[in-house]
């Protein structure tokens, strides 16, 4: 199974780098921010300090990435929001055990959820979005904040996988993989 462990270990290797680049996303998307924010009152509801619904309990670097991505998408007129975002180990215990009783096992489970030590969405670096139209344009346009789609069976999830302009990594085929 070396094709697994190898893409555990590019996988570490990514989120190494995206914590070693999240001050600088920071610093980037608080100058983009204060770039943005209209001179004067706006029905944008921009203040530097507002984050984007469900993005509470997030890394703040996805937090802030997220939400310049959420408010470019509004104002080219594509809707998009958080439908999952931070979830605490008891919510992702819960949705693990449902996946095994759905899917009939762990190993099958794998690939659509993971249990509460291993769920990016409860270490606070992963969202799920919607509806699929405003998805498809994250997974278009979310690397001019370094958000990337990251498995081919879930168009809904996304991470904090690149730098600012970068290039997203291939997508794995589903979170069994990760
Ligand atoms: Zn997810």
């Amino acid at each position: 199974m070396s094709d697994r462990t190898g893409s555990k270990q590019n996988r570490a290797t990514l989120r190494v780098r995206a914590g070693a680049v999240s001050t600088l996303i920071a610093s980037a998307a608080v100058l983009s921010a204060s770039l943005l924010a209209p001179a004067t009152g706006s029905a944008v509801p921009l203040g530097s300090t507002e984050s984007a619904l469900g993005t509470g309990g997030l890394n703040p670097a996805l937090a802030l990435a997220y939400t310049l991505a959420e408010t470019e998408a509004h104002n080219v007129g594509v809707p998009l929001s958080i439908t999952s975002g931070y979830r605490t180990y008891e919510e992702q215990e819960q949705l693990w055990i449902n996946g095994i009783n759905t899917y009939g096992g762990p190993d099958n489970a794998r690939r659509w959820v993971l249990p509460p030590n291993e769920s990016s969405h409860v270490a606070g670096d992963a969202i799920d979005v919607g509806p699929i139209s405003g998805a498809q344009w994250l997974q278009a346009n979310g690397n001019r904040w370094g958000l990337c789609r990251m498995y081919e069976n879930e168009w809904w999830h996304f991470e904090l996988a690149t730098i600012p302009g970068g290039v997203c990594p291939a997508m794995l085929p589903d979170a069994s993989w990760g």
